[in-house]
């Protein structure tokens, strides 16, 4: 689709082989951002973020404290359950997603949902320290046995599976 030539002067048009998909305007392919749905240019690109940018300042201090939290609770509980810790992980993760959105009433952005997997993270870390201690303390004391090893595996598997799960839950098929 081209316009009705408005000058004489066409030079631009041979640089312009590309227009945004979104506004129309003319882009050089050096401008031109490819997304998902085509070419698009910079301005129209930093509209879109925004708008899936609709964090606030708080939801990341909220969201921060009830991922570690919730996680310190998740490590604790992984310990007594165990091998079931398999089965239950995701769905813990799940639970700490959703408990996000409640807080943050389901706003988002990259940056919070990077921010609740680095605060699952740290929730994790204070019973798997001990657990770590407690392991080295046996090995010190010549009582380590292979089930000295479970309380800090399935803590570590708690990690591993729980906060996947939170962030694939929070990000969803989304883009962002
Ligand atoms: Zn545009």
């Amino acid at each position: 689709m081209r316009h009705k030539p408005e000058s004489s002067s066409n030079s631009k048009d041979q640089l312009v082989t590309l227009r945004c998909n979104r506004c129309g305007t003319p882009i050089t392919p050096e401008e031109a951002i490819q997304t998902p749905t085509g070419y698009r240019c910079k301005d129209c690109v930093h509209q879109q973020q925004k708008v899936f940018d609709t964090s606030k300042p708080l939801d990341f201090i909220l969201g921060f404290l009830v991922a570690a939290l919730l996680s310190l609770l998740g490590s604790y509980l992984s310990s007594l359950i165990g091998f079931f810790t398999f089965l239950l992980a995701p769905a813990a993760g799940v639970g700490i997603a959703e408990a996000v959105r409640a807080v943050t009433k389901k706003r988002r952005s990259k940056r919070l949902f990077r921010l609740v997997s680095i605060g699952m993270v740290l929730g994790g870390l204070p019973l798997m320290i001990i657990s770590l201690l407690n392991l080295l303390l046996r090995l010190q004391f010549g009582t380590f046995s292979f089930f000295s090893l479970l309380p800090l595996g399935y803590q570590i598997l708690y990690l591993a599976m729980a906060v996947p799960s939170a962030y694939y839950r929070l990000t969803g098929n989304r883009r962002l």
